[in-house]
């Protein structure tokens, strides 16, 4: 489930990311009312069995039949991981589309959601999603050579948004919205995008690559959807504390 709000005194509508369909929309009637089996309603971040009756792509599918799978309960006692967790699934839903090709959200989603409950490397799984997410949507930034002029990144290299990655200290001069951005961190997005996990769960980052990188991501996702994400800066004022933020979105 990735949100679920109150439609009416006893229904919700909820989004959900699923391996055969992508995105889809539902509409859980009854899912509100009190229940004898002692059923919850529906809620962001967790894994349900569902039966969906399905209408035409795009519409609102109605969700007949739910059975929670699986929580992530202790998401809820470190917020920074809880916002890693809120972060990710506003990407899913602002990323991914009701075909079948999006599917591949799911086990990134979940395999995210399950690294970041056990209390593993909570900012390279993030990352390693993020870079999965842009893939799956064709708009995973190039920072292995230069975006504009294909050469390699000589020079400072900054990061472009517009451009659509890293670009040469000559393609970067003048270059309106972007930013300087370090060869190592552009080197540790680009081993993000490593096939195997393996590759990615050796590398090490230092507080300055992680602030380079995550704005990075934020601003190459901002530039792509017209305006920020919600959780952005939670995320950022919860990252590392483990402390509840000022407030709530
Ligand atoms: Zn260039």
């Amino acid at each position: 489930m990735l949100r679920c709000i109150d439609f009416s005194e006893s229904s919700q509508v909820v989004a959900l990311i699923t391996p055969e369909l992508g995105q889809v929309r539902g509409l859980a009637k009854g899912s509100r009312r009190p229940r004898r089996d002692g059923r919850l309603p529906l809620e962001a971040l967790t894994q349900c069995d569902v039966v969906l009756a399905q209408k035409g792509a795009g519409q609102l599918h109605i969700v007949a039949e739910w059975t929670l799978r699986e929580t992530f309960p202790r998401l809820a006692t470190d917020l920074s991981r809880l916002w890693r967790a809120f972060y990710a699934d506003e990407v899913t839903m602002a990323f991914a589309t009701e075909t079948a090709e999006d599917g591949i959200f799911y086990g990134r989603l979940l395999d995210l959601l399950r690294r970041l409950d056990r209390g593993g490397e909570a900012e390279l799984a993030l990352f390693r999603f993020l870079t999965q997410a842009l893939e799956a949507s064709g708009h995973r930034p190039l920072v292995e050579a230069c975006a504009q002029c294909r050469g390699p990144l000589e020079g400072t290299p900054r990061f472009s948004p517009g451009a659509g990655g890293a670009l040469c200290g000559n393609c970067g001069r003048g270059e309106a919205g972007a930013f300087a951005i370090s060869r190592g961190a552009l080197a540790v997005m680009g081993r993000l995008a490593a096939r195997s996990d393996r590759e990615v769960g050796g590398l090490r980052l230092n507080a300055a690559q992680v602030a380079e990188i995550r704005r990075a991501f934020n601003e190459q996702m901002q530039y792509y959807l017209g305006r920020p994400l919600r959780t952005a800066r939670f995320l950022a004022a919860s990252a590392g504390m483990g402390r509840p933020a000022a407030d709530q979105p």
